[in-house]
């Protein structure tokens, strides 16, 4: 790095999240510049495919001049308005009745947030005041799964199930608890069928419920397809089992699709795709891909009542951002969805899905790959040591050095530990997945 150079400067003044700060003082950073259709180029002039759209995020590419006229519009008109004490404003309104227009079940209220983190985090608020709204204080507690991923706040994070949001923050708070995760390349046993897998992931969940008291569990939270948790498809009848658990014992279902939401799976949430019908859906990343930092929650009926209720008898609900509902956030999502629609992005990401899907299970059986797997356009490419190479590598080792193989190939993934997460913009074309998949094969075969 030479010095006074903007590689120098990263690592003097900025500290990043999802980084080794001692390693980035060594390497440091990468510096992207601007963004054209599903690449990205960095500092150097070279130009990436973005198969990771940001952060599972970027739907409609990154040159979308309609969301830049429709935030610019809105600046202009309005640039700031908030949504306290009975005020609104036009995109807040139209963005609500919008979403609750393409629901994939009955929905009843929108509540706006900034980042997927804040609405979980408000989620888990807003079920504790119901059920003590409901006069059952005692039922509270939150069940999610074992390498879900719901964000990163205090509550968000509890409800993460991955150790390095926990390990030295001292979490998960006291309340949250943590179920099977639904992986059954990893969590199967052997001569466990698939259907067999999923049944045991539902009996576990039901036996969690028995055993804390079913009185003590407000709700269940999960993403239909685990996304940060590298990329965990559900065996086909998971979800139909583990709602029927659920039912059971009254407790709430909470869709996090903020990574599954608006196409990504090849329909419009991830809901869709495995028949949920959520009490709650999260919603983010793809709802503004990810132009502005804007997030939203829906609740049915059954939520939205009592809260009405114990906010009428406290005399106010109290709860709300500064920036929930901003004018801008709102404007964008409203073109951003639009754009969706117009273009049939999730159309597109099942044809293209389903081509992304096949090319990289053509690597099934090469020597270092253990699993493919995906839905729609979010996939990954689990990475194994070869056979007789023993347990010298590090987890994670081997998907930080594909990663590494892959930027100068000119490809973005995302390793999860050794499982590289593919999730392109909706708006890739066949040749570009065909680029992609060629990217990895030539990756895997000079892979050293
Ligand atoms: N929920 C899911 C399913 C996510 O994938 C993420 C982020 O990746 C979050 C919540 C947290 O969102 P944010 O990073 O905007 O706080």
């Amino acid at each position: 790095m030479r010095p006074n150079s903007i590689e120098a400067r990263d690592v003097a003044y900025h500290l990043h999240g999802y980084t080794n700060p001692r390693a980035h003082e060594e390497q440091g950073p990468m510096v992207i510049e601007r963004g054209e259709g599903v690449y990205v180029f960095d500092n150097q002039g070279k130009r990436y495919i973005e198969g990771m759209a940001g952060l599972w995020s970027v739907a409609v590419g990154f040159n979308e001049s309609r969301l830049v006229d429709a935030a610019q519009n809105q600046m202009r008109a309005l640039p700031y308005y908030h949504s306290f004490s009975h005020k609104s404003h036009g995109p807040a309104i139209d963005l609500a009745e919008r979403l609750i227009d393409m629901a994939p079940v009955q929905m009843s209220k929108v509540f706006f947030t900034n980042s997927g983190s804040e609405a979980n985090d408000t989620i888990l608020k807003m079920i504790w005041y119901r059920s003590n709204a409901l006069g059952k204080p005692e039922k509270k507690k939150v069940i999610s799964r074992l390498r879900g991923y719901h964000g990163v706040t205090i509550a968000s994070a509890s409800m993460t199930g991955l150790p390095n949001n926990h390990r030295s923050f001292d979490l998960p708070i006291e309340g949250v608890l943590h179920t099977t995760c639904p992986h059954y390349w990893k969590e199967g046993r052997d001569g466990e069928s698939e259907e067999a897998f999923a049944t045991r992931c539902a009996e576990d969940l039901d036996a969690m419920i028995q055993s804390e008291g079913p009185d003590t569990i407000a709700a269940f939270i999960a993403e239909p397809i685990m996304g940060a948790g590298g990329v965990v498809v559900p065996p086909a009848t998971y979800w139909q089992k583990i709602q029927g658990v659920l039912a059971k014992y009254d407790i709430l279902l909470i869709a996090d699709e903020v990574i599954c939401g608006f196409g990504r799976t090849g329909k419009m949430f991830g809901s869709n795709t495995y028949d949920i019908k959520p009490d709650i859906m999260t919603m983010s990343k793809q709802l503004t891909s990810s132009y502005f930092p804007f997030s939203a929650f829906m609740m049915n009926e059954r939520v939205y009542e009592p809260i009405a209720d114990e906010g009428n008898r406290i005399g106010i609900l109290g709860h709300g951002y500064t920036a929930s509902a901003h004018p801008v956030g709102a404007a964008v999502a409203l073109e951003n969805l639009k754009i969706i629609e117009e273009r049939d992005l999730v159309g597109n990401a099942a044809e293209r899905g389903a081509e992304l899907q096949a090319g990289l299970a053509r690597f099934a059986d090469h020597p270092l790959v253990g699993e493919t797997r995906g839905v729609g356009l979010i996939a990954a490419l689990e990475l194994v040591a070869p056979e007789g190479a023993g347990d010298a590598r590090a987890p994670g080792a081997l998907g930080l050095h594909m990663n590494r193989i892959f930027h100068k190939n000119g490809l973005i993934s995302r390793n999860v530990m050794d499982a590289m997460a593919f999730c392109p913009p909706l708006i890739i074309t066949q040749q570009q997945v065909s680029d992609m998949v060629d990217i990895v094969e030539k990756s895997l075969e000079t892979f050293a």
